[in-house]
This record gives C-alpha cells, structure tokens and sequence, in this order.
C-alpha cells in the first residue's frame, strides 16, 4: 500500500479557491496573487521575528516584511503591547486623541517636517499632497518619473511601477494612463520624465515648469526594483523648486527604513513635502504627508484645501506607529544592524550567482535589495528601461525555488525585499544556502 505525501500547498490552494469565487483574483492586492512568478500563493496563518507560517504550517524566512511596514521584524513585543494598551480604551473616537499629538510631534521631529497630517495609507497621502501643492500653487500639473508608484489614485496610475510593471505587455507611451479605468484626460494633466536622467527633467521643466504644480519622486524607487539616485538627479530635482513647482519626496517606502529622518535624511533631500506610510504605522493602516508649515497651512480646516478621513488617527494605528519609531528611536545600533545583514546578503548573492554562472545585477541601499536577472554591472541598473531588460523568467524559476525552500522572496523582479531587525545569522546562512541551489536549478 502506497502512502501519499500530504500536499504542502493544500490548505493555500483550497482558500485560494474559495477567495477567487468572492474577490477578484483571490486577492486584496494584486502583487499577492504570484501572477508575475507562478505557484499557489501562500495564504498566512501568523507571522513572528523574521518568520512567516502558513495555514499549511510551512514557515518562511520573510523578505517581504508586509511589504515595508515591519522593520523591527513581526508582532515586536513593544509594539503588541502598545497596541493591547490601546484597545483597551476603545478602537476610534472620530475625535482627536493625545497619541495622534505624540507621533506628530515625533514625526516631525525626526524628518525634519513642520507639520504632518495622519491618513490611513500612502495612496491617501500621496493624492493628498498632490491636491494641496495644486491649492498652493494654483497650477495643474504634475511631473512624476516611469516606474515611480505612488498609489493607485487616478493621476498617479500614469507610467506606474510595482506591480503594474509586471502587468504590462508592451513599452508605456507618454502619460498613458497604467490602469483601465482612468481617463486619458486625468492622465494629461501627469507628466512623466525618466529617472535619472537630470536633462529631461531640465528639459521638461523649460519647457512646462510654470504650470507644474509638483514633482513626485521615490528618492530611493523600490517600485521598479531598487533604484538607486544618481547625485546629478537630485540636483536636478532640487532645482524644480527655483521655478515655483514643490518637490514632493514620496519616503512611503524609505521613510524611516533607510535613516530615522528617510532617503531625506541619508541623501541630504530638501523636499517640500514629504508622504510617508509603512513604517509609520507599525503593520497598522497609517499613512502620512507633511513638510512645509505654509504649505501645509493650506489644509482644512486652517486653508481652503480638503482632506478628510473616518479613521484617520486611528488610536489603535497610533499606538503601532509610536512604539515602532521610538523603538527605532531608542536602538541607536539598528540601522547598522540591518545594513550589515543585508550588504552580506548582497555579497553573498553575487558570489552565489558568479559560481554558477547566473547573471544578476544586484542594486542595494540599506535594508533594500533587488538582484535584476540581467548581465550587466552590480550597481549599473538606473532606470525603468533597464530594470525592465530583466529575465523575469528566470526570476520567477528562482523565486519558486527559494519559496519551496523556506525562503519567501518578493514575488516579483520589480519590487525590493525588505529586511528586517529581527532577521540574524541563522536566517542570512538558510537564505544563502537556498539560494545557492536555486542559481544552480536555474542552470541544470
Ligand atoms: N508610495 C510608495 C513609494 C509606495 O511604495 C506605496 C506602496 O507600496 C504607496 C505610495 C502606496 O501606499 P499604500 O499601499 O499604503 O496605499
């Protein structure tokens, strides 16, 4: 009598069915569905340090991390606690509450902002502060860059990354909208120019800059893999500013992931305002935008610009937000921590891929990393149309191999892993030896 080997996706594969008859593709974001990669989604049943188990019990060193939100690693003592604290007293007020005052004030002490607005995520805070740089500015448009994402509102769908890189079939067109169901006309009045190309930004800015209300820019793009910005485009976006258009630095990423003060703070960026999300809320719906006082002064109820939102300032979200940050805050080594780890898992990759003859370029800045399945230069890959060279084939073979490996990767080329403070020896040494065999999978 043959036994057979219970399956290690069944439970995964079974709600996956069930959640396609109610939701659209089984999922509630699309980048979740492995459509880019293959294999069953893993559908997860809890999730610890570095850890991610699934409802078939399998568990996985996690890179993904909720998608940026969990630095200190999954349900941090500090901030399961400070959460439980809270929900004792009652879970929103629709009135304000000292917490939503505690983490402004920290807020804005540690990025440098004069005054910061609560929303509940980064698409909120980034069509936000696009709506405020237009009251401001009286002026229309907006400059955004190809493979920048920025949130799925309406005029941010334009030329977008993450996981509208996977979707698309063919090269963008100019100020083509990303997404079914935005109308070219909002889509006009986004104009797009290349990362990493200060010329086109000089040139565009020539030649539109007096009705350019804003520039909206990753200053570290995860959204496309990571990018890393060249000294020459930050000086050139610093100068959109002399024609009267705002900067806008969108940390919804690197905010408090790359520095304490973001990409701001590492890069020396002077932006007017900045959008925050992930990190500011500790693994809660929390999102943020904030910078310049007269700026920010033009928001409702003070100026003429509306913004409003039923659950922003959640206190229970409040709560996840400060207990992150100030244990970020009161860890002075952790930054370091996580930079060690993560330049050794670069290090390691790259020898990994040489001995076996894969070719990736690894692009890495503190806790965010992308190996680009390509044979070009560590380092050299700048730009959407670069990023978008990649063999997404051979990554997809790579990921599903880490995953049956224990390891989850991010399900995509164009995205960034994120490393965490809970990630340590034993976690980095499993990773490397899986992935050792996935390069040579790839090759056999
Ligand atoms: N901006 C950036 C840079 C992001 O990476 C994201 C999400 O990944 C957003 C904005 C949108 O944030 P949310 O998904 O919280 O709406």
């Amino acid at each position: 009598m043959t036994t057979q080997t219970p399956s290690k996706t069944a439970r995964s594969e079974a709600l996956f069915a069930r959640a396609r008859a109610v939701t659209p593709g089984g999922v509630n974001s699309p980048v979740r569905a492995f459509k880019s990669v293959g294999g069953t989604p893993r559908f997860i049943r809890e999730a610890h340090g570095a850890y991610l188990t699934d409802a078939d019990g399998e568990r996985f060193v996690d890179y993904i991390g909720s998608w940026g939100p969990m630095i200190l690693g999954h349900n941090h003592p500090a901030v399961r606690e400070a959460v439980a604290d809270a929900l004792q007293f009652g879970t929103s007020f629709g009135a304000p509450g000292e917490r939503e005052v505690e983490l402004a004030e920290l807020v804005t002490r540690l990025t440098g902002a004069g005054k910061v607005r609560f929303t509940s995520s980064g698409t909120e805070a980034t069509m936000s502060a696009l709506r405020v740089a237009r009251g401001f500015t009286d002026r229309k448009l907006i400059v955004k860059f190809r493979g920048n994402y920025h949130g799925h509102a309406d005029g941010l769908l334009v030329e977008a990354g993450s996981g509208l890189m996977t979707n698309l079939d063919g090269p963008l067109g100019e100020s083509a909208p990303s997404s079914a169901g935005v109308p070219p006309e909002y889509a006009a009045l986004t104009l797009v120019s290349e990362y990493n190309d200060p010329a086109a930004l000089d040139t565009l800015m020539a030649e539109r800059g007096p009705e350019v209300a804003a520039v909206i820019f990753e200053p570290v793009v995860g959204n496309a893999g990571v990018l890393i910005p060249t000294p020459e485009f930050l000086a050139a976006l610093h100068r959109v500013q002399n024609g009267g258009a705002l900067l806008i630095a969108d940390e919804v990423m690197t905010g408090f992931r790359l520095s304490l003060s973001g990409a701001t703070g590492l890069l020396g960026l002077r932006p007017d305002l900045s959008c925050w999300g992930k990190i500011i809320g500790g693994g809660l719906p929390v999102g943020a935008y904030g910078g310049r006082s007269d700026v920010m002064d033009f928001v409702s109820p003070q100026g003429p610009v509306y913004q409003a939102g039923t659950l922003s300032g959640n206190p229970l979200a409040m709560a996840a937000g400060l207990a992150t940050l100030r244990t970020l805050e009161t860890d002075p080594g952790v930054y370091g921590r996580l930079e060690t780890y993560t330049s050794r898992l670069a290090d390691g990759l790259k020898s990994l891929a040489a001995e076996t003859g894969v070719p990736i370029s690894v692009n890495r800045i503190g806790s965010m990393l992308t190996p680009f399945f390509q044979d070009v230069p560590h380092g050299s890959v700048r730009n959407y149309a670069q990023a978008a060279r990649s063999d997404t084939q051979a990554f997809g073979a790579w990921f599903r191999e880490l995953l049956s490996r224990g390891i989850y990767w991010a399900p995509s080329q164009f995205e960034s892993i994120f490393v965490s403070a809970a990630h340590t020896d034993a976690e980095l040494n499993a990773t490397l030896e899986a992935a050792r065999a996935a390069f040579a999978d790839l090759n056999s």
